[in-house]
């Protein structure tokens, strides 16, 4: 099998480096901490969104790199789909530490579905800011009494005039420290039965009434929040979809979200770092890359990671080509989630006991990378549907088994 590219796409690829070398420095790179697919990107909590890295985003977009989904008319490059230079684009950023697009809920879950519900004002308003990382946004689903049930979310929505007013809480909101913007689904139609009574709803979050409390979680960092809405105001044209039909737009969301979560980009650094620390860690006498037991393991977990990267490029082609992957895409979240834990785990099996010394302590591995890893991994199993309800989804949808019974 010949797995090399043809001249076509290296001329393509030396097209890109080009592009990369001339508007991303040496100088731009050191001054870039966070990997564009870190741990920490896919909350959209720490990527670069600067004025200098907004400004090269332009100029990426402009050159036909970036967003190659979105139309131009709203700030993306609108290019042929094609899978392998989005590979070789994503390659040549990430060696060049160069800005990326940006993974966070905004440009990953709320574009896609202004997209397909927004209003042509919408879109306008949005979508271009949002892909340059101008405008920042957080997802408030999640309720106390509503995460898996996400159907019976109690925060509600009352129409006054030309505003509604928005009452309730939601939790887990990740990023919403930082947000300029969250969207959001609220109940406006109490009577209706749970699902047809929800509204999917765009709320600026210095409105008054809003009040958002940090929540620290075992990693040390605050990376969501409760947010709390006590007689907000937001404007009657804040809606994405049609009053009532809430559901059936957050299911575009939903779908984008569990497709940036099952991206094996973010399992693919964690097992490239597992690798480096396996080369430089002592166990039982030796390097841990040498112990044989140590890398049955690795060639198990890196089988199945190879396993996550063709079934992405095969989602990637059929996307291309217009067809319906079906069942296929209901596999990733849950795949690459349990993946990404089975690595994290052989990470800290990796480093003995010095995988359990605090983050950032002067003789903890990588400073502590792993251990953050590994915790996150817990929380990506859960984020987005937890692995039980992917379980529920392939069994039912993608398998046709019998529906559990809805309360
Ligand atoms: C890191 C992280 C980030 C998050 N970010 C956000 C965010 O930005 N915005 C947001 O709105 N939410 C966010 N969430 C919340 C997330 O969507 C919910 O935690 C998730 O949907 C589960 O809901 P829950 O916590 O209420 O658990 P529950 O729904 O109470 O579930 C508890 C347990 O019961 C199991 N269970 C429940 N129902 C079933 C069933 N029908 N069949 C089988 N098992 C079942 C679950 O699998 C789980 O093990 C985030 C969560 C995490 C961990």
């Amino acid at each position: 099998m010949n797995l090399s590219f043809s001249p076509e796409y290296e001329a393509f690829r030396a097209d890109v480096r080009a592009f990369v070398a001339e508007h991303w420095t040496a100088a731009d790179a050191a001054a870039t901490e966070v990997d564009p697919d870190s741990v920490a990107a896919m909350t959209g909590a720490a990527v670069r969104t600067d004025e200098r890295a907004a400004s090269f985003r332009t100029l990426a977009i402009e050159r036909g790199y970036l967003y190659r989904h979105v139309p131009r008319a709203y700030g993306g490059s609108e290019q042929p789909p094609d899978p392998l230079k989005a590979v070789i684009i994503a390659e040549e950023f990430k060696a060049a530490k160069a800005p990326f697009e940006i993974m966070g809920q905004g440009p990953s879950m709320l574009v896609p579905t202004l997209l397909e519900h927004g209003t042509e004002a919408q879109k306008q308003r949005f979508v271009r800011d949002t892909l340059v990382g101008k405008i920042r946004w957080c997802q408030g689903y999640s309720e106390p009494g509503a995460g898996s049930d996400l159907a019976s979310l109690r925060t509600k929505a009352e129409l006054d005039g030309d505003h509604w007013v928005v009452n309730g809480q939601k939790i887990w909101t990740s990023s919403a420290q930082e947000a300029e913007w969250m969207f959001a689904l609220v109940r406006t139609e109490p009577d209706r039965p749970k699902h047809d009574g929800i509204t999917y709803m765009l709320i600026e979050m210095n409105s008054p009434g809003i009040d958002v409390r940090p929540l620290r979680q075992m990693t040390g960092d605050v990376d969501f929040s409760e947010v709390f809405f006590e007689n907000v105001r937001v404007p009657a044209d804040g809606v994405i979809g049609e009053r009532g039909q809430g559901w059936v737009v957050s299911r575009s969301t939903l779908k984008h979200e569990r497709a940036l979560i099952g991206n094996a980009a973010l399992q693919r650094r964690t097992f490239d770092g597992l690798l480096l620390l396996a080369q430089t860690v002592e166990l039982r006498g030796g390097r841990a890359i040498d112990d044989p037991v140590i890398r049955d393991r690795l060639v198990a977990v890196e089988t199945r990671l190879l396993a996550a990267e063709r079934h992405g490029q095969r989602l990637l082609t059929l996307s291309a080509r217009g067809e319906d992957p079906g069942f296929a895409a209901m596999v990733p979240k849950l795949y690459a989630t349990g993946l990404s834990y089975d690595i994290a785990k052989l990470a800290m099996d990796v480093q003995g006991d010095k995988g359990l010394l605090a983050i950032g302590e002067e003789q903890a591995h990588f400073s502590g990378m792993f251990t953050v890893a590994y915790m996150w991994s817990l929380g990506i199993l859960i984020a987005g549907g937890t692995a039980n309800i992917q379980r529920n989804i392939i069994a039912e949808r993608g398998l046709g088994m019998p529906r559990e019974v809805r309360k």
